[in-house]
């Protein structure tokens, strides 16, 4: 069995994220709060993805918002309860050795396996391109991806149902390379995410910027009220008399989540009586949410308000994480008959 190359006895997690600015509620709940957890019984690693972000850049000037974005990123992932002292948090590209591994695997894994992955021919439909014009770094993504979690010789990757198949390819890309040259990397095992699946403003969509029907975890109070007012509810209660019908109305499931067990029982009989309106209703989940964020909100601020701190810490997660990535190429290297 290959050791993890941080020397603990802990299993190694390895999780990223594409520098998007701002987090939402969508990604806390989904991923971030899963992060947090985590780092009781794993090295953690967690790496704002940078080069990856790149894959989807369709003009130059693009790329002036990555490093503002990390920043924003890496401030709630803080202010959530990434604890820099337990875990390595850093940026992507400050460890170039990964783009070196990249390109050893991908010596290795047929083009074949990159093209079925499905997320593939959805992503090249979504950039309107085809498979001759999309950019190389799109094919090779998986290979990149892999790269990121085996140079820190990570075994266990946090995912939603829907990133399982890549992680599959990491593990098939990995038994090829301990196959050829002998073990080196121990198979990376996916770690479903519990998450309940927290649908936007607009009540049919899961939450996401792209959409806009989301709710920023660093926005103000004020802010969240007012996006909160503009959420769709129940479509058939088009008059304050009517009784509601909190099983098709989004807001009932964030009360849910968000307003506990007993505030969300009132509500459902309220509204399914006629005796509370829509307007009044959003405002309550709007203060339950404001309740719910006003501690990471606090702490995020504070953050922010030490000059230099967030690229203090990613200067030393990039310190920690080459000091691993250097001695995994090595090894690499000597396998592959290199150096
Ligand atoms: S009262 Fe609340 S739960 Fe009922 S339809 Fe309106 S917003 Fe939805």
């Amino acid at each position: 069995m290959t050791q993890p190359a941080n020397g603990s006895h802990k299993g190694v997690i390895f999780s990223g994220m594409r520098p998007t600015g701002l987090l939402h509620l969508g990604n806390y709940m989904g991923a971030l709060q899963n992060w947090v957890t985590l780092q009781d019984d794993y090295s953690c690693i967690y790496c704002a993805v940078d080069i990856h972000a790149l894959t989807t850049v369709e003009r130059p000037e693009e790329t002036a918002s990555i490093k503002p974005n990390i920043e924003d990123m890496v401030l709630d992932w803080l202010a959530a309860g990434v604890d820099p002292e337990k875990s390595i948090v850093f940026v992507q590209s400050h460890v170039p050795e990964v783009m070196t591994l990249h390109t050893l695997l991908s010596m290795i894994t047929p083009l074949g396996w990159l093209t079925r992955v499905p997320t593939f021919k959805d992503k090249v439909r979504q950039m309107h391109e085809t498979e001759e014009t999309v950019n190389y770094g799109l094919v090779g993504y998986p290979i990149l991806q892999t790269a990121d979690i085996i140079l820190y010789k990570a075994d266990t990757v946090p995912v939603g149902q829907d990133q399982v198949p890549h992680i599959e390819l990491s593990r098939e890309i990995v038994r090829r390379f301990n196959n050829m040259f002998g073990e080196t990397f121990p198979e990376p095992k996916a770690k479903l995410t519990e998450a309940p699946l927290l649908l936007g403003l607009d009540g049919q969509n899961k939450m996401s910027k792209t959409l806009d029907n989301h709710l920023d975890l660093a926005a103000t109070p004020e802010e969240t009220t007012k996006r909160v007012l503009t959420a769709f509810t129940d479509p058939e209660r088009v008059r304050r008399e009517l009784p509601g019908r909190p099983d098709v109305c989004n807001i009932y499931s964030l009360h849910k989540i968000f307003s506990g067990a007993e505030a969300s029982s009132a509500v459902y009989s309220e509204c399914t009586t006629a005796q509370r309106g829509c307007v009044d209703c959003k405002r309550h989940l709007a203060d339950s949410i404001n309740d719910y964020l006003k501690d990471l909100r606090e702490r995020r601020e504070e953050f922010k308000a030490r000059p230099g701190y967030v690229q203090e810490i990613l200067h030393e997660g990039g310190k920690k994480a080459k000091a691993i990535a250097v001695e995994t190429l090595a090894e690499v290297y000597d396998k592959m008959g290199l150096g």
